[in-house]
Formats: structure tokens, C-alpha cells, sequence
């Protein structure tokens, strides 16, 4: 076992193994903007700095003395857990690990103020008792394709048992996905049965208005081979685009092109199924699903200037009539909310007010024609959402047929249906759920592509859609 006693000060400077080295992201970047190599050249010295000034000196995750020699193997793609090997991004242990930044998302630095304030003990691991999923999902064929899932690790639900003798052996290896169960109270759910649209069945739907379902939790695991290869470029300008656009956070993304998986600090996803997890599998099941991005301001707080909560709810109450039998009303079937933390448009909330400002006082007005232009003069680009490895997650659910698919992205559609997935039928959001104030938005993304079963508004006809002004 590797401990901190075998780092020092002069293990931080020097390196004859050949292998890469934190001096090695100068060189790896030559030809970078000056201010992201600047940066970055300072990288080395910083451990001896912090020893000279008492302090306990910074380990370097790309030193040679800790490499992967001691990593389990990560061979992406192999069908055999066991072949594929665990994902490990312990801080504990750092000859263990085999992958580059760290497990819960942005959550990593809360854990490291934790660490820092002396609140967690630094080496913590995680009592792994009793947490196995409630249900076990899959294995299922594209857990054994690399091309097919490259965004998260399917085996992520099971390391307690198909990675027991690792663990057993001393490896922090930790669940990047969760399973258990819950019931959710929503008042448009209550409406709806007091609407008499839905109907209690005392398994799926309660008298008492909850919904029973199983959920999900996700963070992300790029394969970055395979992320690079969604994007349509070379894992080389990934590398080098995250490294430099996160401020040179992770040195090894371009020091060490042996190791090809990266926790990103990003937000993951959280799953909400509706009826039993297995038949997500079976395209004979009628499957009624919604892939969501987050919107804090409507989906939380219930904002009227987007359509974001009503047409959550609006696709948890066709996932509930989806699962129930058909003796109640239902369709017999199966139902997902699928959710992805990323708020307004993978933009961030600032962003987003920002934007909503810059709409409600331009010459003009909230307009439905200049909708898009607001954003992109804001943030460079109209959306950041990039819908292209959302479809992983169907994936890993062993999904191929989505029967009703509540959604009118082009996006998503064009995404789901690119990787495989047959989608029979699109829902729209019902007219009379659609906020005054949030015709400017629902217009604007029909006339860009967005499925309607309706008219496509021309300029002329998107120029008269208007918004609130600000008070
Ligand atoms: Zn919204």
C-alpha cells in the first residue's frame, strides 16, 4: 500500500522513468495561448513553495511514483466486469487510481472544505454496508459496447459485489450510481385526480396522491476516447479544451494520455421510473418517457417565463398513466423521467438571468424572434447542452423502443433516435399548460425545429409574440 510517507519534496522535481511529469504539461501545450501556458508552467514549483512554507507539500496525481502501476487495468467497453475493471478516483489511496479528477462531481470541493476545515478526515472510505441498488439494473449488450455508453460506468450501481474481492483487498472503489426507492407528492398530481385524469390504483398512484417509484442517481464517467469520438473530434483537442477551460485543473488531461477516463466536475443525472425497472428493457412494453434539463427557476420555484415545470409534470402524469395497468385507466406499461443537472441550457443560472434581462429590454420587447439572439450575444452560443451523450443513460437501461417520447427538442429526438432508439410517438406540452409569459420561448424553439402538431410561426408571426417587461 502506497501512503503519503513515500512523497517528498524531491520526488516532486525529479523524474528519470520516462514517463510524463507534471513539467511535461508546458511542453504537451507548446503553442497554447500564452495565458493558459503561463499558467500552467508555475504548476511544478508550487509543491516545493508550499514546503517551504511548512506546509504539507501538494501530490501531484501525474508523478511518475504514482502512476497506474498499481491501478487496476480499465479496458472500456469489455463485456466481464471484471475485464472492464473498477473505476477508481479515490484521493485516498493515489496508487490505486486509474482515472483522472474525482468521484461526486462539484461535490469533490465541498469534500475537500470538509477536509480542509478538519471536519472530514482525510482517507475517509465509505462504509459500503447495506447501500446495494433495490433493484438491479441490466447487465444489458450495450454495457459491452464502447461506442454505445461512453458517459458513465454501467457497472457504477454494483462495485459492492461484481468488485467485492477489489474491495475486499483494500480498494476505494466507490458506487458512481445509486438505486433506491421513494414516493413523490406533487400538487399538479393531486389536480390531476381531483381532474378525475388520473385515477389512485394503490400501486403506482396511492390515495393519498404520491406516486411510488424507483430512482436513480448518476454522476458522470467519460471515456474520453469515446467522448471525443461523439463530438466529432480528436481526443487530443478534448484533452486540451478541458484543461485549459477549467483553468488548468487537471494537469493530466494532457500529461497523461494513458489514462483515459475522467470524473468530471460536473452534475450528473437522476432517474425516476414508474412501474418495474426491468420492463424498460422490453420493447413490448409500452415505455412513456421525458429526458429533462434542469431548470431551477420553473421546475423549483415555479418561474413563468419557460415551460420547464409545466411539462415535467405535465410527463410524470403520462408516466403514471403509462405504468399503470389498464384495468385503471393506464396503458400497462413503463414510465422515466430522466433529469440532467444542467441548468439553463448547460449555461449556469447567472448566464441565464443575465439573458432574461437583455430580452426584457431590448428595443422592442420580449420577442419571440430575437429569442435566440439574446442568449447567443450573452453566452457565444444559443445552447450548451449538447444532447449528444444523454443517450447513455437510455442505454444502460437497456432501452431500444421509446413508444411516447414527451418531448418536442429536435435535440433529444434527433440524438435518441441517432444512437438507435426507435421513438414511435412525440407528446407535445398541452397548450392550456403553457405560461403566458413563456409563449415567447415555446414559439421561438417551434419555428427553430421543435415538433409541433400545429402551425410553424414565420417571422411575421413570431415578431407579435411577446413577453412581460420587467416592472
Ligand atoms: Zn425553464
Amino acid at each position: 500500500m502506497v501512503s503519503d510517507a513515500g512523497s517528498d519534496a524531491a520526488n516532486q522535481t525529479t523524474g528519470s522513468t520516462g514517463d510524463p511529469e507534471p513539467a511535461d504539461v508546458a511542453a504537451a501545450l507548446a503553442g497554447a495561448p500564452s495565458a493558459a501556458a503561463s499558467t500552467t508552467s508555475t504548476a511544478p514549483t508550487r509543491p516545493t513553495s508550499a514546503a517551504a512554507a511548512g506546509l504539507r507539500h501538494i501530490r501531484l496525481t501525474s508523478h511518475p511514483s504514482q502512476g497506474p502501476s498499481g491501478a487496476p487495468a480499465l479496458r472500456w467497453g469489455a463485456a466481464d466486469a471484471l475485464e472492464r475493471g473498477p473505476v477508481v478516483g479515490t484521493t485516498t489511496n493515489r496508487s490505486q487510481r486509474n482515472v483522472i479528477g474525482t468521484h461526486s462531481g462539484s461535490y469533490g470541493v465541498y469534500r475537500a472544505l470538509a477536509v480542509a476545515a478538519g471536519n472530514l478526515t482525510r482517507g475517509h472510505r465509505a462504509d459500503l454496508t447495506d447501500t446495494a441498488p433495490t433493484d438491479l439494473i441490466g447487465p444489458y449488450p450495450a454495457w459491452g459496447d464502447a461506442h454505445k455508453i461512453v458517459a458513465i460506468d454501467p457497472w457504477g450501481a454494483q462495485v459492492q459485489a461484481v468488485f467485492a474481492d477489489y474491495l475486499a483487498q483494500g480498494y476505494d472503489i466507490r458506487p458512481t450510481i445509486a438505486v433506491t426507492q421513494a414516493h413523490i407528492h406533487l400538487p399538479e398530481v393531486r389536480q390531476a385526480i381531483a381532474f378525475q385524469r388520473l385515477e389512485p390504483d394503490g400501486e403506482v398512484l396511492l390515495d393519498d396522491g404520491s406516486a411510488v417509484v424507483t430512482k436513480v442517481a448518476i454522476e458522470p464517467v467519460w471515456w474520453l476516447p469515446g467522448v471525443a469520438e461523439r463530438f466529432k473530434v480528436s481526443e487530443t483537442e478534448l484533452r486540451r479544451a478541458l484543461f485549459e477551460e477549467t483553468g488548468g485543473m487537471y494537469p493530466e488531461l494532457v500529461t497523461r494520455s494513458d489514462i483515459e477516463v475522467f470524473l468530471p466536475p460536473i452534475g450528473g443525472q437522476t432517474l425516476y421510473i414508474f412501474g418495474n425497472p426491468h420492463d424498460l428493457a422490453n420493447p413490448a412494453v409500452t415505455l412513456t418517457a421525458r429526458v429533462h434539463d434542469e431548470c431551477n427557476g420553473s421546475d423549483v420555484f415555479g418561474s413563468d417565463i419557460c415551460t420547464c415545470r409545466p411539462y415535467l409534470t405535465h410527463a410524470i402524469e403520462e408516466c403514471i398513466v403509462g405504468a399503470q395497468s389498464v384495468a385503471h385507466g393506464g396503458r400497462g406499461g413503463v414510465g422515466l423521467i430522466a433529469y440532467s443537472r444542467k441548468e439553463g441550457r448547460a449555461l449556469g443560472e447567472v448566464t441565464k438571468f443575465l439573458v432574461y434581462n437583455a430580452r426584457k429590454r431590448q428595443v422592442g420587447g420580449d420577442r419571440a424572434d430575437k429569442y435566440f439572439l439574446r442568449t447567443e450575444c450573452v453566452a457565444g452560443v444559443q445552447d450548451m447542452r449538447f444532447q449528444e451523450l444523454m443517450p447513455d443513460v437510455l442505454h444502460w437501461l437497456g432501452i431500444s423502443k421509446i413508444h411516447r417520447l414527451v418531448s418536442m427538442s429536435n435535440d433529444k429526438y434527433d440524438a435518441i433516435t441517432g444512437s438507435g432508439i426507435e421513438v414511435v410517438e412525440r407528446i407535445k406540452i398541452p397548450d392550456s399548460l403553457v405560461p403566458a409569459d413563456a409563449k415567447v420561448e415555446i414559439e421561438a424553439k417551434i419555428a427553430a425545429g421543435y415538433f409541433t402538431d400545429g402551425a410553424v410561426p414565420d417571422e411575421a408571426r413570431l415578431a407579435q409574440v411577446q413577453g412581460r417587461a420587467l416592472t
